[in-house]
C-alpha cells in the first residue's frame, strides 16, 4: 500500500511540472483561503435578533498596531457584525508618521466594513486620567470635536451628538490600584444622563463589582477586547471567541445597535461567560436549551432524557440543593447534548438549576428550572 501511494505522489509530483506550460508565472490559488468566516451560533430572542460586536479596538491612529482594514478583516473572519474603532482623542503615538484626523481611521474602513457587510460606528476614546478614567463614545457625527481641554466638555458634545457613552476597563490596576471604586464623577454623568453603559470585560480581565452598577444605575453591559494589536496574535482564539458585546436588534444597521444599546439590550460574551440582564440570560437560554421528553423510565419512574444545547454557548448548572432525584451538576458544552436521569414518579418534574457561568450581577447567577415531563 504504501508503494502504492508514493508512486501516486511521484507520478503527481511529475505530472505538476509537465503541465505547468507558462514558465514565467505558476498560480497557485490553493495557497489562499477562501474567504471565509467562523459563524458562532448564538440564537436569536424573542423580537430581536442576536449581533456580535466589538466596540472598543485600536488602530495606528491612536496607540495600536494595525491600519484599520485590518480591524475589519478579523471582525469579518471571526464572526462578528458590528466593530467600532475607538481611537484615543488623546494619546496619538504615530502622529510623527501619519496625517489625519480623529475621524480618518473610521473614513478608511468605512467602505470596507461595507464590502464585509460589518456595520461600522464612528467612534472615539476620551482618555482621561481618573477621574473619569477613560470613556467610549459610540455612534458620533464627529470625532474631532470631541478634543477639547476639558474632559466634561469632551462628554457634552459627545452626548450632544446623540453618542452612546461607556466607562471602559473601569478596574484597570494603572487607574484603580486599590478597590474598583465607582466615582462621585461617575454618579454626576448618570444622574445627567450621560454615562450608558459600562465595560464589564476588557482584554483578559474581568470586573464582577461592575455588574452591579449596570444593575443598579440601569447601564447596559459591554465586554469588548480593547485590541491594540492583531487579536489571533494573542486572543486564544483555539478554545475561545473573542471577546464580545451581544446586541440584541430589531434590524441588522447601525440605528438599530444604537437603539439596542440605549434601551440596554447587550450582553458581554467573554470565555465561556455571559453577563447582562436577567431577563436577557433567561431568554438566551431558554432560546439555546432544550430539555427533550425522557426516552426511559423505570418502575420506579427514574426517566432517562436528554438535555440539548445546539450553540455555541456554554452552560454549567449546578444544583442548588442537591438531592438524589436529579444531578448535581450538568455541563452543557457547546453543539453537544447529555443525559440526564431524574425522577418523574409524579409524571413531570421541575429541576432547579443556578447557571453558574451566566452572571446577572454581582455575585448573581440566573436561576432556571428544567421541566421534564413524559408528555410530549
Ligand atoms: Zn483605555
Ligand atoms: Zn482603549
Amino acid at each position: 500500500m504504501k508503494k502504492i501511494l508514493s508512486a501516486i505522489l511521484v507520478f503527481t509530483g511529475l505530472s505538476t511540472i509537465s503541465l505547468a506550460q507558462d514558465l514565467n508565472r505558476v498560480k497557485e490559488p490553493d495557497m489562499l483561503r477562501e474567504l471565509h468566516r467562523s459563524e458562532i451560533l448564538i440564537p436569536d430572542i424573542p423580537g430581536y435578533k442576536t449581533l456580535k460586536g466589538d466596540f472598543h479596538m485600536h488602530t495606528v491612529f491612536s496607540d495600536g498596531e494595525v491600519w484599520p482594514t485590518v480591524r475589519v478583516q478579523e471582525a469579518y473572519i471571526e464572526g462578528l457584525d458590528v466593530i467600532a474603532l475607538t481611537e484615543h482623542i488623546e494619546y496619538r503615538p504615530n502622529l510623527d508618521h501619519l496625517t489625519g484626523d480623529h475621524n480618518t481611521a473610521y473614513e478608511i474602513a468605512a467602505p470596507h466594513a461595507e464590502r464585509h457587510n460589518i456595520l461600522l460606528v464612528k467612534s472615539a476614546e476620551i482618555s482621561r486620567s481618573m477621574p473619569p478614567g477613560h470613556l467610549n463614545a459610540l455612534f458620533l457625527e464627529d470625532a474631532n470635536k470631541l478634543d477639547t481641554e476639558d474632559y466634561m466638555d469632551a462628554i457634552e458634545e459627545a452626548n450632544r451628538q446623540g453618542g452612546f457613552l461607556f466607562w471602559v476597563h473601569p478596574g484597570w490596576l494603572a487607574q484603580q490600584p486599590d478597590t474598583n471604586k465607582w466615582w462621585p464623577v461617575h454618579e454626576e454623568l448618570v444622574q445627567k444622563g450621560w454615562l450608558h453603559g459600562v465595560e464589564v470585560y476588557n482584554w483578559d480581565e474581568w470586573y464582577p463589582i461592575a455588574f452591579g452598577w449596570c444593575n443598579d444605575k440601569n447601564l447596559a453591559y459591554l465586554g469588548n477586547t480593547d485590541a491594540h494589536m492583531v487579536s489571533a496574535y494573542r486572543f486564544n482564539l483555539a478554545e475561545y471567541h473573542r471577546p464580545m458585546t451581544l446586541v440584541f436588534v430589531e434590524e441588522r444597521t447601525v440605528e438599530s445597535v444604537r437603539d439596542a444599546m440605549f434601551a440596554r439590550r447587550t450582553a458581554a460574551f467573554f470565555l465561556n461567560n455571559l453577563a447582562g440582564p436577567e431577563h436577557l440570560l433567561r431568554e438566551l437560554f431558554d432560546a439555546s436549551v432544550e430539555v427533550r421528553q425522557p426516552f426511559m423510565v423505570n418502575e420506579e419512574g427514574t426517566a432517562r432524557l436528554e438535555v440539548t444545547n445546539p450553540t455555541d454557548l456554554t452552560f454549567i448548572l449546578e444544583n442548588p440543593s442537591p438531592s438524589n432525584d436529579s444531578p448535581e451538576k450538568i455541563t452543557l458544552r457547546p453543539r453537544s447534548s447529555v443525559i440526564i436521569t431524574c425522577d418523574i414518579s409524579g409524571g413531570e418534574a421541575l429541576l432547579p438549576y443556578t447557571v453558574t457561568n451566566l452572571h446577572t450581577g454581582m455575585e448573581k447567577n440566573l436561576g432556571v428550572e428544567l421541566h421534564v415531563s413524559s408528555m410530549p
